[in-house]
């Protein structure tokens, strides 16, 4: 049984999410990406497999072995209050 890190909570829910990969200033989204999210504070665990499987299609893309099934354009903003 494991408990989470940050909230110390037992219950965790399955879910498929988005997740950001950054890397030197280079982004991918992956749609979709099982994990396990912490019930009370929401925090996301990944398995180890899984982020693997999320850097090596990241560098795949990145060193254009293969095309990604679409691209999005994202705007930024820096944070002004
Ligand atoms: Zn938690």
């Amino acid at each position: 049984m494991k408990t989470c890190n940050f909230c110390g909570n037992k219950n965790f829910v399955s879910k498929n999410v988005d997740y950001i990969y950054k890397h030197h200033g280079r982004f991918m989204l992956f749609e979709g990406v099982p994990c396990e999210e912490c019930t009370y504070c929401g925090e996301r665990y990944f398995e180890a497999d899984t982020l693997k499987k999320v850097e090596f299609d990241f560098f795949e893309v990145l060193n254009e072995k293969r095309q990604p099934s679409r691209k999005i354009e994202m705007p930024v903003e820096v944070f002004a209050a």
